[in-house]
């Protein structure tokens, strides 16, 4: 084997937008709805994803008369189906949710038009695929299904054809089929239907592939596109093997390796990509990477374990304390500490649990959970001690954040649901209990009375953990983690998240400059001012590059508070 293995991942591997958006859809259904939630066949062609949806009581069923529920809800999936059959299941008294992608629609729509003006079809797919048969329904029964242009040659002559493509379908067939059309159609129109997503995927693969020693493509093995991709790579790589989970990976598929190139189908989640890149870097490591692979694991424990947070919560502290002209004292970075660590331990087991794949997992999850709540439970109860030295005010108040931070990630009660569904309610309940904590709590514990840099110190700290959790938000959405509507990003959007952040980061300039001005900690201020430039060089990075891998996002993201830490140590 080579000394060095170099593993690539495909940019564009993981969930399209259209199957992301048709998860998302339905999970947050299953979060906010008391009714039973069917999906017209399977959501999306995953077996490990399915299973997860299983357990969230997401069903799939082959037809709508297998429900006997009245007013259950039925999700139209990303493929898409007939009108027909819409018309059909909009008549038998259940929810109908349409989370059919767009760009299907606008193949659908496509095909409907030129069927008007007397265009018969042909349809460059899978015949029996979902979206393929929902396509035809658009056709007005002048139709045809083709899997490229030998199918081509055996159809009649057409007066007047529109030409079609599955939007997965490689781009190749679909122009060689165009070819063959022409000479059967009297008149042709040429409508190139193949998604953007699906576009970018295969480019890349096959920009990738053609360098590649060893191509590794994850997907469902009844999953079409990833068959497609797998069938380019095999073509064009040195050696190309399919796997639908890490476990098939063998060493000796890696043999001579030295270039390796990891993609993955439209429907595999971003967490098996990681999956197989973890296995793929395992099996590939020679001898002198170990030691690196170790260090990188201890950091994903630090990070996983929760300490990590705890850390920058007392870092924050320490800046608070700083910015307040109060002298630190350790009792109140444990504190703060303890409080993150509690929270930050409690979600993610609720967190990880919630997306275990499969059955063999969630079981061996269930000894991490009871040991990381154990934890959890320790910590906040330490945390909430500490705080009671502060006066029962203060020890009712950190009481009721902790609290309410453990049961968030759970169902919440009748009546609390509202709060729970309110757009960005979980990054505004983070960024207050840590704001109460790490700079409030500690500003009463040292003056008693709330002074006024006191009040800037809580509100540039309320600033700065908002920041976090939206951020922690966009990493978690992009690594198909289940997130709500109560995350910022998911309720407002790409553009207005990055203008808000933008729009904050004024806001905390501001703030130091209002420090500065008012002569309280001019030097300070300055230097914090120069650390906030590493806030905006996150807030740039997030934006124009790919979102980092989850460990990679929040070592970056936690890490402005050591920075501004430091800083704060030195002025
Ligand atoms: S492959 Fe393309 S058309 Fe199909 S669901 Fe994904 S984004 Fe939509």
């Amino acid at each position: 084997m080579p000394e060095r293995v170099q593993i690539t991942v495909a940019e564009s591997a993981g969930f399209c937008p259209g199957v992301k958006t048709a998860i998302d859809k339905v999970l947050e259904l299953a979060k906010h709805s008391k009714k039973r939630i069917y999906t017209l066949g399977p959501l999306i062609h995953n077996k490990q994803v399915i299973e997860t949806l299983k357990e969230q009581n997401i069903h799939s069923v082959n037809s709508a008369e297998e429900i006997k529920e009245r007013g259950a809800i039925l999700v139209i999936r990303a493929h898409g189906i007939t009108p027909e059959e819409e018309k059909k299941i909009r008549s038998l008294g259940l929810e109908v949710v349409d989370a059919t992608c767009p760009l299907v629609k606008h193949a659908q729509e496509n095909i409907r038009a030129h069927a008007a003006e007397g265009c018969a079809t042909i349809i460059v797919g899978d015949r029996d695929h979902a979206e393929v048969v929902g396509l035809m329904g658009y056709a007005g029964g002048h139709g045809h299904v083709v899997s490229g242009p030998e199918e081509i040659k055996k159809l009649r002559h057409l007066k007047k054809a529109n030409i079609v493509a599955q939007t997965t379908q490689e781009n190749e067939v679909f122009l060689a089929a165009v070819e063959e059309a022409r000479k059967i159609a009297g008149e042709l129109t040429v409508s190139n239907t193949i998604c953007n997503p699906t576009r970018q995927r295969q480019k890349e693969t096959v920009e990738l592939s053609r360098d590649a020693d060893l191509v590794i493509v994850v997907g469902g093995r009844n999953s079409a596109n990833t068959a497609r991709l797998f069938h380019i790579c095999k073509r064009l790589a040195k050696k190309a093997v399919h796997i639908e989970k890490e476990d098939e990976l063998k060493k000796s598929m890696f043999r001579g390796a030295a270039k390796v190139f990891i993609t993955a189908g439209a429907s595999t989640p971003t967490w098996m990509i990681e999956k197989v890149l973890e296995k793929a870097h395992e099996l590939a490591a020679s001898r002198e990477n170990r030691l690196l692979e170790q260090l990188s694991l201890g950091w994903k424990l630090v990070i996983t374990g929760s300490l990590y947070t705890a850390l920058a919560a007392a870092a924050l502290t320490y800046v608070c304390l700083k910015l307040e002209g109060a002298p630190v004292s350790g009792k109140f970075l444990l504190m703060a500490g303890l409080f993150a660590f509690s929270l930050h331990m409690a979600n993610r087991a609720a967190e990880k649990g919630a997306a275990a794949p499969d059955k063999a997992r969630k079981l061996l999850f269930v000894k991490y959970a009871v040991q990381s709540r154990f934890a959890a439970l320790l910590a906040g109860a330490l945390a909430i001690f500490l705080s009671a030295a502060l006066g029962w005010q203060v020890l009712l108040t950190a009481a009721f954040f902790w609290l309410v931070g453990m049961l968030y990630p759970y169902k919440l009660p009748i009546g609390f649901e509202k709060f729970g569904n309110f757009p960005a309610s979980k990054d505004l309940l983070i960024a207050l209990g840590w704001a109460f904590m790490c700079a409030y709590a500690p500003g009463l514990g040292h003056g008693g009375a709330l002074s006024n840099s006191t009040q800037l110190a809580v509100f540039f700290a309320f600033l700065l953990v908002f920041t976090r959790s939206v951020l922690f938000g966009v990493s978690h959405a992009h690594s198909d983690m289940i997130t709500g509507k109560e995350n910022f990003y998911k309720a407002a959007g790409p553009t207005l998240t990055y203008l808000t952040l933008f729009f904050i980061f004024l806001l905390l300039s501001a703030v130091l400059l209002a420090i500065k001005g008012m002569g309280w900690q001019p030097e300070l201020a300055s230097l914090l001012l120069t650390g906030l430039f590493y806030y905006l060089g996150l807030l740039l990075f997030f934006y124009f590059s790919r979102i980092p891998e989850r460990i990679t996002a929040e070592t970056l993201i936690d890490a402005q508070f050591f920075i501004l830490a430091a800083l704060a140590y030195y002025s």
